[in-house]
């Protein structure tokens, strides 16, 4: 949101005042330490160098004073310590400073997610983790979010905490200016009503912190150390043996104390004149602090005492609070706070020249990795289901199959860290994310393919006969509760083949000469397959005619060079029922797409560009993991393009080589560019409209910024509108800065990003299965950054190895979609969610050999679906179905008790409670009949898990039983733009529930045991 808009409604607070000047100050001290679960260091390093010592250190130092307080918030770490660190009498103390307040978990998250380029699923499975062990262990729901380091602010955040039950949240990291504004007004303090179509419902009041951010003031007049840090800063990779830390800062002695008091309350009273009311949040702790607990409290406590002796003549009074202390307090006050729409704080910008828009593209490998392993998790966790309910039918052990599915929610968890998928940790780091996902894939790979191990035992027995033929047989399941008809590709080694499923029935498919591997062949076959269902392929060698995939044919144009443009060839058609492409032979270019529902042409040309990234300092801004500082404007990296067109049956490619050099031998950049030819009819409607687009690039030069530059006639004015953690969109218009302007322009697309046309209302979508940083640098232009290679001399980069020399191939996939404003409104959210959760293929060389599925000839025929489909209504998602195996009652105060009575012992992890969570998938007043809400009985839907004895509305996380959760309520000024009404969404009604626009509803599901 611009400047402008805020301040009226900044200033407003202002004539609230009332007798401020006449209050003392009340400064709540809140002891933390910023704990990057992987960033330079790894997990195991950072355990061992500090991690397990806060812990440790700080239960001990709580235990001894009772006034002192402290917060914790990354539950890795935690969780870490009281598995393999903490003796049982610490446990003891941690239960009881929990009961006692004096140790609060905030936000509660294995980690302390990114909000700019993860997706909305990912960050409430992160939260679910952590929620669920600290609800498990300690009976405790954390209250208050703690987003004290993300670099920017989503939308979407305050309605995920608000349906988490929080009762407040706090960021930080918001751009500078913005910040500044905020704070003369006293405007950061406000009521947050994130959503458009939820508004008031999920609103959540919100603190962002001043200046000073997290980080107590770093330097003290009277001493050359550092802050308020008494046990200096953590050593790498052991600590010291002696206990003695670089930077400690002087300990508070007779002599200082007085200098010690003068600069805090300075610094407390400065502060306060930027807030509303005379309470002070005055953090206290830094990255990596409170390893030494000891030092720190014991140099504090003198301190506060000092302080609160003489509290009339400094006007301040000091106390230890927790994060829910300073809330309370400031709630029970009862002011009538401003409120903020819908809008984002994105992007962040720190300085002028520092605009943090680099790391929405930075490793985008790691990037495409933890989204293609978290769809992988959500396939396994409603596929173990399924296995479960109604009963299994096999041999696989819960226990172990739980375990496989943990340990990758637990990955998965991890790489949302905001130095993990964002791409600003060093290599090793980055590794070690990689390895954790890559166990956690290995695991519920297995787990899957053991499934359909059983299953076809159980359904085909007697088919374990004969001998392995040659060929291979594919499982292939559709995570998503909607029928879904897609293309498959295969990678074979030979091209004469025929594919039949499970009922010996002629799949159509085509061959064609594969664009990774020279020597082999794409199998692309087209598959239906209904929702939370799999089918199973048999591929095939074939010598005769008849039953062979149809092969492509290939129409090759020769190069063309970039600067010149002779001929005048005729337009090249590539069509299928929903759009007609049309390419410039004279240029080997895209020339134009044509729309047929709505028959119109959009003129359309795409190319790679570069940017030129400044790596020396003193030479100006440099470009690095987090910033993008371009030096100028994007050049073309390319001199001549060559063009193919793979025709086919099922499939026609379009693959583009584009050459650095006129008559270089390899090429830099590829576009492989396919239509479906499928009905647009039911089924095949998402099919039929998106123009898939797959590019190959990298590696590149040394400080490049590559960038895939679209640049059409739609009169967009320079609006991009991008989404928010693929839960909302936000607009975007283009704004000129005095300096920094292209960067400062750059917005995270986490999910999808169009452009509309302002007289028509046609709109190009781009959907994405990776976050990338996205602009429009022109009328009609989106421009998406696909991949960077950068280094610099900058002093802190090279000591943490954080330079982003990332030599890498990438493979990025957009979908294209055109049409108008009604047809691509609907489309949208259901064609991202098909790119997001594409089926999952096991192949037979990973079903156990002793599965009847990895044997024998063709699967005999059979009946082809043993299970029921489960399909939802076309406007909602199927969240979550899993068994998250937590063994607590159900009923709050009986899980308290019996964690008092310390019942819960080695209790079993409860199978047999299912988490299902829904989401309606578009905003009110979007679609004539999708943005209605929807009744679903859920009996029916999931009756293929069998008879439905209960369902219990819970919190998004699962903790708190919704009928019982109160949030508070803080008093808001009204809002003549308050948005829509909005129906209040009412508890189930047997197994019917009603889901309105935006809403994410969370149940537990109990079913009769057979
Ligand atoms: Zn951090």
């Amino acid at each position: 949101m611009e400047l402008l808009r805020w301040l009226p409604l900044l200033l407003g607070p202002l004539l609230l005042r009332g007798s401020r000047a006449v209050d003392p100050i009340r400064a709540f001290v809140v002891p933390h330490s910023h704990m990057d679960v992987g960033w330079v260091y790894t997990v195991q390093e950072s355990m061992r160098a500090y991690a397990a010592n806060v812990y440790t250190s700080v239960v001990a130092e709580l235990v001894r004073g009772e006034r002192r307080r402290f917060i914790a918030v990354e539950q890795e770490f935690f969780r870490l310590w009281w598995d393999q660190v903490a003796s049982e009498q610490q446990k003891w103390q941690v239960r009881q400073l929990l009961a006692q307040g004096r140790l609060e978990f905030v936000l509660g998250g294995q980690v302390m997610h990114d909000e700019a380029v993860t997706q909305l699923d990912d960050q409430i499975l992160q939260l679910t983790e952590g929620h669920g062990f600290l609800y498990e262990t300690f009976g405790v729901r954390p209250r208050f979010s703690w987003q004290v380091d993300p670099f920017g602010a989503s939308a979407a955040t305050p309605t995920l905490f608000a349906l988490a039950g929080f009762n407040a949240h706090l960021i930080s990291r918001i751009d500078y200016d913005l910040k500044d504004a905020m704070q003369q007004a006293q405007g950061l303090q406000f009521v947050w009503r994130g959503s458009p179509s939820l508004s008031t419902q999920q609103q959540i009041f919100t603190h962002v912190m001043d200046q000073f951010s997290y980080c107590t003031p770093a330097s003290l007049p009277f001493s050359n150390r550092s802050g308020f840090y008494w046990n200096g800063v953590a050593v790498f990779p052991e600590p010291p043996p002696d206990g003695v830390y670089p930077n400690m800062s002087e300990p508070v002695t007779p002599a200082n104390i007085k200098l010690y008091a003068q600069v805090l309350v300075a610094n407390v009273k400065q502060r306060a004149a930027w807030f509303r009311t005379p309470h002070v949040l005055w953090p206290w702790g830094c990255d990596k602090q409170f390893f030494n607990a000891s030092v720190q409290f014991a140099n504090m406590d003198p301190l506060l005492d000092h302080i609160n002796s003489r509290a009339a003549e400094l006007g301040v009074t000091a106390e230890y609070a927790t994060l829910g202390d300073y809330f309370r307090a400031l709630h029970a006050l009862n002011v009538t706070w401003g409120t903020r729409d819908h809008h984002d704080f994105l992007p962040y910008a720190s300085e002028q020249l520092q605009a943090w828009t680099g790391f929405y593209t930075s490793r985008s490998t790691l990037k495409v990795l933890a989204r293609q392993v978290s769809a992988l998790l959500y396939a396994g966790e409603s596929m173990f289901t399924r296995y479960m309910w109604p009963a299994p039918r096999g041999t696989l052990d819960p226990a172990w199959a739980l375990q496989q599915l943990q340990q990758l929610r637990w990955a998965v968890s991890e790489v949302q860290h905001h130095d993990a998928i964002t791409g600003t940790e060093s290599p090793k780091v980055n590794d070690m994310y990689v390895e954790h996902l890559a166990e956690g894939t290995l695991g519920v790979r297995k787990l899957m393919a053991a499934i359909v191990g059983d299953r076809a035992q159980h359904t085909a027995p007697g088919s374990d006969s004969g001998t392995r033929p040659e060929g291979l047989l594919a499982s292939v399941y559709n995570p998503l509760a909607w029928t879904v008809t897609t293309i498959v590709t295969l990678t074979v080694g030979f091209p004469r083949v025929s594919v039949t499923d499970e009922s010996g029935r002629l799949m159509p498919a085509q061959i064609q000469n594969s664009t990774k591997e020279p020597s082999a062949y794409d199998l692309l076959i087209l598959v239906t397959i209904p929702g939370l269902s799999y089918r199973r392929y048999s591929v095939r060698p074939t010598t005769g005619t008849q039953a062979a995939a149809t092969m492509a044919s290939t129409i090759r144009f020769g190069r063309r060079l970039r600067r010149t443009n002779q001929g005048d060839k005729h337009l090249v058609p590539v069509a299928n029922d929903c759009y007609t492409v049309l390419l410039d032979p004279n240029t080997n270019l895209l020339h134009s797409v044509q729309e047929r529902q709505s028959n119109r042409t959009v003129r359309m040309a795409q190319e790679f560009l570069e940017y030129h990234a400044n790596g020396d300092v003193r030479r100006g801004p440099i470009s690095d993991n987090y910033l993008f500082a371009p030096n100028g404007t994007a050049e073309p990296s390319w001199e001549a393009v060559g063009l193919e067109i793979v025709a086919g049956k099922l499939v026609t490619e379009i693959r583009q080589h584009f050459y650095r050099d006129a008559k270089a031998q390899n090429y830099t950049y590829a576009v492989y560019s396919r239509l479906a030819h499928v009905s647009q009819g039911p089924g095949g409607e998402l099919l039929c409209h998106r123009i898939e687009q797959e590019y190959r690039v990298g590696p590149l030069e040394l400080n490049r910024e590559a960038v895939l530059r679209t640049s059409s006639d739609l009169d967009s004015r320079q609006v991009l509108y991008s989404d928010n953690n693929g839960y909302q969109m936000q607009r975007r218009p283009y704004r000129h800065y005095k300096k920094n302007t292209l960067a400062r322009n750059y917005y995270p697309m986490v999910q999808s990003a169009f452009l509309q046309d302002e007289k028509d209302g046609s709109r190009l979508v781009l959907l994405a299965e990776r976050a990338h940083g996205v602009s429009s640098p022109g009328g009609g232009q989106v421009e998406v950054m696909l991949h960077r290679r950068l280094w610099n001399n900058l002093a802190w980069d090279l000591n943490y190895n954080l330079t982003l020399n990332d030599t890498s191939v990438v493979h990025p996939v957009l979908w294209l979609l055109l049409g108008s404003r009604a047809a691509t409104t609907a489309l949208r959210p259901r064609s991202a969610l098909a790119l997001q959760y594409r089926p999952v293929v096991l192949l037979s060389g990973e079903l156990p050999a002793d599965g009847a599925a990895a044997r024998g000839p063709a699967p005999k025929p059979q009946a082809p679906q043993q299970q029921t489909a489960v399909t939802l209504p076309a406007n909602l998602h199927l969240q979550i179905l899993s068994v998250p195996g937590w063994n607590y009652s159900a009923s709050h105060s009986e899980h308290v008790r019996a964690l008092r009575t310390g019942q819960r012992g080695q209790a079993q992890a409860d199978l047999r409670r299912v988490l299902l969570r829904l989401h309606h998938l578009y905003e009110a007043g979007e679609d004539p009949v999708l943005s209605q809400p929807v009744m679903v009985n859920l009996q029916t839907v999931l009756w293929g898990l069998g008879v439905m004895e209960a369902v219990e509305e819970r919190s998004l996380t699962g903790t708190w039983d919704a009928r019982t959760m109160r949030r508070w309520n803080w008093r808001t000024s009204p809002d003549p733009q308050a948005g829509l009404p909005t129906s209040r969404s009412r508890p189930p009604r047997g197994s019917r529930v009603t889901i309105h626009p935006k809403e994410i509803r969370t149940f537990f599901i109990h079913f009769r045991q057979q």
